[in-house]
């Protein structure tokens, strides 16, 4: 397959315009909200293409990406959103907005598997088995082909997985239920950066 691949330094272009439904990814330096960095944002339209953004650690200044992000009428894909979204609050300090997470949909869907890796999405829903070897890697600096081929992958079949999941919803009658559970995601965001980590509804 080929991929459009196109690294931009510090924010996207402002020629660039998405239609009404994007992928996104985020590489970090690290899990830690308190001491890692945000490095990189990905964003596909869904045709085998990823802009892959790689921001100025020092001053985060991207104002096309965060009109972007805060558009309403674009309808933003992620794979576990928490963890993509408490990393854009923190370092670009904009409430995302027209969220939806594979991950939550995969959990409400796919009842039948506790697999729910977008490795696990992309083998059921696209048929081949893509190695996440590069998760752990150095986004932090220059990137390599490899990288940047990585974090191309995380973004270009989410559009489908979203199709197919969204079908398991619907046919199943569960399409309300993750309606109201992704309505929460900006909320659980700001229990993680407020250090409520845990899940608060436990006894
Ligand atoms: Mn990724």
């Amino acid at each position: 397959m080929n991929l459009d691949i196109k690294l931009h330094k510090k924010d996207l272009p402002q020629e660039i315009k998405f239609s009404d439904k994007i992928a996104i990814d985020c590489e970090f330096t690290g899990l830690n909200i308190e001491r890692d960095r945000l490095c990189l944002v990905q964003i596909s339209s869904g045709n085998n293409d990823a802009h892959i953004i790689q921001l100025d650690k020092d001053s985060y200044d991207a104002p096309n990406l965060k009109s972007i992000l805060e558009d309403i009428n674009i309808n933003k894909l992620f794979h576990y959103a928490r963890a993509d979204l408490l990393f854009i609050k923190k370092h670009l300090g904009v409430d995302v907005k027209s969220i939806n997470c594979t991950k939550i949909m995969s959990k409400i869907a796919r009842g039948y598997t506790d697999k729910h890796g977008l490795k696990d999405l992309i083998k059921e829903f696209i048929g081949i088995d893509i190695s996440k070897q590069l998760q752990s890697s150095d986004f932090g600096g220059e990137l390599s082909d490899k990288q940047l081929k990585y974090c191309a992958q995380d973004v270009i079949y989410l559009h489908k997985i979203y199709d197919s999941l969204n079908k398991i919803l619907e046919r199943e009658k569960r399409i309300n239920l993750y309606d109201k559970t992704i309505k929460f995601i900006n909320t659980r965001v700001e229990l993680d950066l407020a250090s409520f980590k845990e899940d608060i509804w436990s006894h």
